[in-house]
C-alpha cells in the first residue's frame, strides 16, 4: 500500500466539526479541510462558511445538528461566555452526549475549569486548549496549539488534531493548565508589544522613523530569549544572586524613558508602572538583585 493510499484511508475516517468562523475558526476549519478531514460547520452569524462549504464543508442548520454530526467538536469563539451559549443550549448539550469538546477559545484557567465540570455533569467528554499563533499559521508547521484535560482523551482525538499541523503540546490533565500558559504567554505579547509602540512613539517624536528602529529592535528582540531562560531558573529556585544588572540601574534607564516621554507630551504610563515595582524592590532591600526579583514581588500582592 503506498503511503498516499494509506492517508486517504485514515483520514476518510477521521471527521470534526468546528463550532465559531470567525477568522480563527475559518482557519481550522480550512486547515482541517486541506488536511482531508471530513468537516462539518457552524456559526451564530450565517453566511462566514460560504467558501469553506464550497470548498466540501458541511454547513450544519443548528449547532445541535452540528455537534452530532462528528465525534469531536471544535470551539472556537471569542470566549467562554459565547461558547457557553452554544453549548449549553439543552438541544446542543443532549446532541453532544459521549462525544468529545476540546474549547480552543480563549479564557481563563478558571473558566475552563468550569466549563470542565459543566461537560462532567452532561456526560460530554471534555478537552481544553490554546492557540499561541496567528490564522495565517495554521495549517502549515508554524501553529502553535496547547492542550490540557485527559491524556486519554487528548491521545484519542490527537490523529483529528493533528491533521492542522503545527506544534501540539499536552500540558497536563488540570484542565485549567491551557488557559494558563496561554495567559502567561500573552502577557508577555502584550506587554512586550505595547512596549515596542511605546518605542516607536519616543523615536517618532525624536525624529527616528519606526523601519530605522525595526532592525535595532529585533536585536533586543534576540537577547530576550536567553534571558528568559536565566530569570525562569533564578525564579524557580528564589535565588536571585547573580548580577549583571542591578536594579538600582534599571530604574535610572527606566526613569530616563518616563522623562523623554514626558518632555514629548507622550504617556509614560507604562514605564512608570515598570519604574515604581523596580523602586519598590529597591526600597525593599533588592537592589542589587536582577529584575527577575520583580515576578516575585509582584505576587506578594504588596
Ligand atoms: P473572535 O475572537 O472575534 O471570535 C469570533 C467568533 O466568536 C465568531 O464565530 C463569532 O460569531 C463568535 N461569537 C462572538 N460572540 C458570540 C456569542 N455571543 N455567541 C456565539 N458566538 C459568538 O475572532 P477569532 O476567530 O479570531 O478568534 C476566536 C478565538 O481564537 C478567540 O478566543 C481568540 O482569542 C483565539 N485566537 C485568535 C487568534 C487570531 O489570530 N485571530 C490567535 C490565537 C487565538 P459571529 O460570527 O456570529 O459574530
Amino acid at each position: 500500500m503506498s503511503a498516499h493510499t494509506q492517508n486517504a484511508q485514515n483520514t476518510s475516517k477521521s471527521s470534526v466539526t468546528v463550532i465559531g468562523l470567525g477568522p480563527m475558526g475559518r482557519a481550522l476549519a480550512s486547515a482541517f479541510l486541506a488536511a482531508g478531514v471530513a468537516t462539518t460547520v457552524w456559526n451564530r452569524t450565517p453566511g462566514r462558511d460560504r467558501e469553506l462549504v464550497a470548498r466540501g464543508a458541511a454547513d450544519a442548520a443548528t449547532p445541535e445538528e452540528a455537534v452530532a454530526a462528528s465525534d469531536l467538536t471544535v470551539v472556537c469563539v471569542v470566549d467562554y461566555a459565547a461558547a457557553d451559549s452554544i453549548l449549553q443550549r439543552p438541544e446542543v448539550t443532549a446532541a453532544l452526549k459521549g462525544r468529545t469538546v476540546a474549547n480552543l477559545s480563549a479564557d481563563t484557567p478558571d473558566r475552563a475549569r468550569e466549563a470542565a465540570t459543566w461537560a462532567a455533569e452532561h456526560g460530554v467528554r471534555y478537552l481544553d486548549g490554546a492557540i499561541m499563533t496567528p490564522t495565517t499559521t495554521i495549517g502549515t508547521p508554524h501553529g502553535v496549539f496547547l492542550y490540557s484535560g485527559s491524556r486519554e482523551l487528548y491521545g484519542e482525538h490527537k490523529p483529528v488534531l493533528d491533521a492542522l499541523s503545527g506544534t501540539h503540546s499536552h500540558l497536563g490533565e488540570e484542565i485549567g493548565r491551557a488557559a494558563a500558559f496561554d495567559l502567561a504567554l500573552l502577557d508577555i505579547w502584550w506587554t512586550s508589544m505595547t512596549g515596542y509602540m511605546h518605542a516607536l512613539a519616543i523615536a517618532r517624536a525624536e525624529g527616528i522613523t519606526a523601519q530605522e528602529l525595526a532592525p535595532f529592535a529585533k536585536g533586543i528582540g534576540a537577547i530576550l530569549p536567553p534571558s528568559f531562560d536565566e530569570a525562569a531558573a533564578e525564579v524557580d529556585n528564589g535565588t536571585y544572586a547573580a548580577t549583571v544588572n542591578p536594579l538600582t540601574s534599571a530604574a535610572s534607564t527606566m526613569a530616563h524613558i518616563v522623562h523623554v516621554s514626558e518632555a514629548h507630551g507622550i504617556d509614560a504610563s507604562l514605564m512608570r508602572a515598570a519604574e515604581g515595582l523596580a523602586r519598590r524592590a529597591i526600597g525593599l532591600g533588592h537592589g542589587g538583585d536582577e529584575l527577575h526579583r520583580l515576578a516575585e514581588l509582584m505576587g506578594r500582592n504588596g
